[in-house]
Order: structure tokens, then sequence, then C-alpha cells
């Protein structure tokens, strides 16, 4: 016969089993303290994170064409990148992640001499195509927008340079609904592999991330940001294209199926713009 004081332990340990086992079955296991839905979508970010309303750079924004500064110092981006041999691919809760594997390289326009290595890619979609974007033109949402992240080779690691000033670059890159995209397909096939977060698939085909950049690089927008997701440091040397490349209904819908970190359909994983505090919006192009 147990004392009551046991038996009140013993039910405490049981609940905790049972609230892990709910964890577990419905997939809670990999939700964090911040998500997209309405407890805890991007208004809420500044709980946890204050930096989202207190901070001077924060991401995405509005780029207003006719406020863009040409900047004649802005010369040609330098990318040098190596086609992945397989394709590492990662359900994060939040987006769906590709893991760079080779070495690739970002120099030039903004960035100067100082080399970027490319650390992975992701991207963030609307669950219609009306929107899905962070960074809006003119006031245009896109359907989806990619992002290829790269840090400082002059820190050690990625881990080290994201919360630096100039630790990390960006490439922005909107998505709008259309053709299919030939070299976006490794991707968009291979989603039922992803579909619970936390999942990962390695697909025996080969990207070269140069495909996915619009055939216009020459001209982009650029301005100091953040990430535009928690921990939101303001480490990021946004470069946004302003040539859209298209992806299929089909692609769309594919990225759509995904379920996130808080068990719902992965679909409107986007920050919306944020104030721009005094920052300008630089212009490689008249
Ligand atoms: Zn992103």
């Amino acid at each position: 016969m147990f004392k009551p004081q046991v038996n009140e332990q013993l039910g405490m340990k049981l609940s905790t089993y049972l609230i892990l086992v709910h964890m577990l079955v419905s997939g809670r296991v990999w939700a964090s303290d911040w998500g997209y839905t309405e407890e805890n979508g991007p208004h809420t970010w500044q709980n946890n994170y204050p930096i989202a309303v207190k901070g001077r750079r924060q991401s995405p924004i509005n780029i207003v064409s006719r406020n863009a500064k040409y900047d004649s110092d802005l010369t040609f981006l330098s990318i040098a990148y190596t086609p992945e041999d397989y394709v590492e691919l990662k359900n994060n809760g939040h987006s769906i992640e590709c893991q760079i594997t080779k070495t690739g390289y970002l120099t030039g326009g903004p960035l100067g001499n100082q080399e970027f290595k490319l650390a992975q890619f992701h991207l963030h979609w609307g669950a219609d195509d009306t929107r899905g974007s962070e960074h809006t033109i003119d006031g245009k949402q896109f359907a989806a927008e990619l992002h290829l992240v790269h840090w400082n080779t002059k820190y050690d690691s990625f881990a080290e340079a994201a919360n630096m000033s100039d630790g990390l670059a960006v490439l922005g890159i909107m998505i709008q609904s259309g053709e299919e995209h030939p070299f976006f397909s490794v991707v968009s096939d291979n989603v039922y592999g992803l579909i619970q977060p936390g999942s990962m698939v390695t697909i025996p085909s080969s990207l070269d991330p140069i495909d996915l950049l619009p055939a216009n690089i020459d001209d982009y927008w650029t301005y100091e940001g953040s990430l535009t997701t928690p921990p939101l440091y303001e480490s990021v040397q946004w470069i946004v294209f302003k040539e859209a490349v298209a992806f299929s209904s089909n692609q769309l819908d594919a990225l759509r199926s995904l379920i996130d970190s808080d068990g719902n359909p992965m679909q409107d994983n986007f920050r919306p713009p944020q104030p721009l505090k005094g920052r300008h919006v630089r212009a490689s192009f008249q």
C-alpha cells in the first residue's frame, strides 16, 4: 500500500509521461517558443525577443523603389558556388532548409572584398499565391521568397558570425507563380519525405545553388537588416534581387503540404515588413 505522498509522486510522474507521449504523438516535441500562429506569431516575438521592436535594423522591410538611392560603388556580385552532388533537406519546423555541404563563396557588391560562405537556403511562402514573401517591393507581396544564407569567413564559424553586425549576407529572391522551375524540382519533388517537423532526407541528385538565382543578378537592392526569425540578430547585409523567379503552382503546393512545429500546415511562414528607422536602401541600378 502506497503512502499518499508516494502516490502523489507517482501520479505526477504518470502525468509527465502522458504529456511526453502526447507531445511525441502530436509532433509537438518540435514546438519552439515562436511560430506563425495567432498565439506565437510575429506580433508576439517581442515577448521573448525584445529586439523585435527595440532593434534599429529589423527585417524584412518594404522596399520603396523610388526611395532607393542608386550607388555606383555597388559593383558586380561575385558568386562562386560548387554544385552539391546530393541534396540534404530538412523540415526544421518553420521552413524547409537545404544544408550546403560544398564550398561556395559570395563577394563583391555591398560586401566589397569580404568573403561570405554559403551555409544553407530556405524559403518563406503563403497559404496561396497572393502572399508569402517577407520583403515587399512597392507594397507588393510575392508568393514566396528564397533566402540563401552566407557567413563572413573573417569569423571562425556560422555560429560565431550569426550575431556580428557584419556577420551574415543573405540573398533574397522573390518567387511568383508561373512556369515550373526545373532546378527547384529536386526540392519540391521530394517533400513527401519531409512532411513532419524534424524530418531529414538526402536526395541522390545534384543541385547547383546558382541555378536558383534569377538570370539578372546585376540589379539588386541592398540594406542593413536582421534575421527574420528569432533570435532576430541584427547581423545581415540583405541583397534582394529586382528580378523575380517563377515556381509552378504544383511546386508551391508541395511546400504548403509540410507540417510545422505547431502541428499545422506550414503556410504563411513569413514575418511582415518592419520599420525602416532611418535606414537607406541602396540600388545597384538606375
Ligand atoms: Zn528566411
